[in-house]
């Protein structure tokens, strides 16, 4: 197995709106709950540049990502 990229990825379920972006975009890091908000599946199943654009593609900016404590998106 390859080295993971190590990116954490958090969702803030109160700015999310469950339109299910992030999940078309990366759908092995996220999955839509029982409320319809996104939650986080496994991160290091998605390649680093799908995390991106999904958090990049979120209309609420829901989605952080980060790197050893320190933030990449936003
Ligand atoms: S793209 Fe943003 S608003 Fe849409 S489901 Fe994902 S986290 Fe929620």
């Amino acid at each position: 197995m390859s080295e993971g990229h190590g990116i954490e990825v958090a969702v803030d379920r109160a700015l999310c709106i469950g339109n299910g972006v992030c999940v078309a975009i990366a759908p092995c890091a996220f999955t839509l709950d029982a409320d319809m908000k996104a939650a986080v599946v496994d991160p290091e199943a998605e390649a680093e540049a799908n995390l991106l654009a999904a958090a990049e593609e979120c209309p609420t900016q829901a989605i952080y990502l980060s790197a050893g404590g320190k933030p990449l998106y936003p």
